[in-house]
């Protein structure tokens, strides 16, 4: 047998972790290959699933966000001497024509906690089976939450409910590791290893951009998708708006890191961010920098633990955390207020102008997405899930466990969830966090004119309805 047969072929199986450095699944395949072995590193579309078992298929701007980031990772591959392969369908097909192809005699990935980690251990106990005669190996990585959701878990035994004490166990485990420095690539004989007949899909067949109309005009000029857009985002924040993260809830400000989308695609690892803020920390010593260090990793605290509850309560996109809810008199959305609010033509200034930053840059302040869930589900009577799809198919930060996570807090039907009976005042609400108006201005630069329409609906009339409604849901329910 020549020493090429011996050597280890690695299928590296990238997912939601579209990045170089820091990630344990790429590291161990380069490191397993060695001088001799090779690896193939592919990303499937996952195609045609069932949303329990599946990946959810991705909103318009995620679907543009992926297009650019893998464009972006297959170039940095390139340069390396790798190729990126990239397959469309059924996971479990696909990666066992990779491995037949390849001649994998491994498969790595770094573990996902939506409802697709179905498929994901469906295929490892076929290949761990296989692989009691081939010798296959399957092997998957902790890689893209600083804790996996069984880690963090009550003296009980049992999953957190509630964020303050979630939160504080996890601070009272060790310290998050230093994050991985990028593979050692090894020189040519890696590229000539891998298989020359691979066939990879051409990226712009799968029409993940708009083409007619191209909407996405404002996504590029916002963003810069990919590992590298990703570090500099985070030294920018690192270096300009960690000093003023207690101005975050100010929509005008630059205040907050805009990481979410990064970290949604994996393009950046939270032990990255973990890492750069307790450097900014110890060699700043300033204690107000220390607060808004915490408040702000308290922030990446929530988005594990939504994916904590999306792992425990696999139901969360479609069902009510709290089955109460079922009993929640909802109206029939009115289609002509229901494009009001997609589109921003509200009336309302600070609802109006999230909603056309969303329209327009794919994202929206997290204080307006509070502000403009609120006045749906609470002043507009609208379920819950009607907007979450909106905001799936618009965000580019499109996430599995934050955005029904959050739309289930506004509402009022998620675990630690604000009281449904808590009803934002928009009015109030813009006059709080943006005093000067100069956020709505920049989304509305009609308000105040003729040009500008009144309210579609009164708030304190649809507020006074939202509390009837949360009454009649409470003795529907035998709570009252
Ligand atoms: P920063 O303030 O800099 O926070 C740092 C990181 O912490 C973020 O990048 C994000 O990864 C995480 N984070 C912050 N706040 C939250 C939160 N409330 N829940 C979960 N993670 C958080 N965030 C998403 O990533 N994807 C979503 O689909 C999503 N949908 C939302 C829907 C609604 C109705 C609401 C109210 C919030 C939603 N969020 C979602 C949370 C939050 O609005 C965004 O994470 C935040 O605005 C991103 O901006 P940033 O990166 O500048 O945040």
């Amino acid at each position: 047998m020549s020493e090429r047969e011996n050597s280890p072929h690695i299928l590296v199986w990238l997912r939601n972790d579209l990045r170089l450095a820091d990630n344990p699944a790429l590291s161990a395949a380069i490191e397993a290959a060695g001088s001799g072995g090779s690896v193939t590193v592919a990303y499937i579309l996952e195609e045609g699933g069932d949303l329990d078992v599946s990946a959810r298929p991705l909103g318009a701007a995620a679907r543009w966000w992926l297009h650019h980031s893998l464009d972006r990772l297959g170039a940095s591959l390139r340069e390396r001497g790798l190729e990126l392969v990239l397959r469309r369908g059924d996971p479990f097909r696909t990666i066992t024509d990779l491995m037949q192809e390849t001649g994998a005699t491994a498969v790595y990935w770094n573990r996902r906690y939506t409802n697709a980690r179905q498929t994901d251990s469906t295929i490892m106990a076929s290949l761990r089976e296989t692989g009691r005669e081939t010798g296959v190996e399957a092997l998957s990585f902790h890689a893209n939450y600083l804790n996996e959701p069984w880690a963090v878990q009550t003296g009980q035994g049992t999953p957190f409910r509630v964020f303050t004490p979630y939160w504080r166990a996890c601070l009272a485990l060790p310290e998050p590791r230093h994050p991985l420095p990028e593979p050692n690539w090894p020189a040519t004989s890696q590229q000539q290893a891998q298989p020359q007949t691979l066939h990879s899909d051409d990226l712009a067949s799968w029409n993940l951009l708009p083409t007619s109309p191209d909407w996405s005009g404002g996504l590029t000029a916002s963003w810069q998708p990919g590992e590298a857009g990703a570090h500099e985002v985070l030294h920018q924040f690192i270096t300009e708006g960690l000093a003023n993260y207690h101005l975050r809830d100010n929509p005008a400000e630059p205040a907050t890191s805009k990481l979410s989308p990064h970290l949604r695609f994996g393009e950046i690892s939270p032990f990255h961010v973990w890492d750069a803020v307790r450097q900014a920390r110890a060699t700043s010593g300033s204690p107000q920098l220390a607060t808004n260090a915490a408040r702000f990793l308290s922030e990446v605290g929530w988005r594990e633990f939504n994916a904590s509850i999306l792992f425990h309560f696999p139901g969360l996109t479609t069902r009510n955390v709290r089955p109460e809810f079922d009993a929640f008199p909802w109206s029939e959305p009115d289609p002509g207020l229901l494009e009001a609010w997609r589109r921003g033509r509200t009336g309302i200034p600070i609802i109006d102008a999230g909603m056309r930053e969303l329209w327009h840059t794919g994202t929206m302040h997290n204080r307006v997405r509070m502000i403009v869930a609120s006045f749906l589900v609470k002043n507009l009577l609208v379920d819950w899930r009607v907007g979450e799809s909106w905001f799936w198919d618009t965000l580019v930060d499109a996430d599995e466990a934050s955005n029904p996570g959050n739309w289930q807090w506004v509402a009022g039907s998620g675990l630690d969830a604000a009281p449904y009976f808590r009803v934002f005042n928009p009015e109030l609400q813009a006059q709080k966090f943006d005093p000067d108006g100069e956020y709505v201005r920049r989304w509305v630069p009609e308000v105040g004119t003729a040009g500008y329409p009144g309210p579609i609906v009164d708030l304190r009339e649809t507020r006074a309805a939202a509390l009837d409604a949360y009454s009649a849901m409470r003795s529907a329910s035998g709570q009252s």
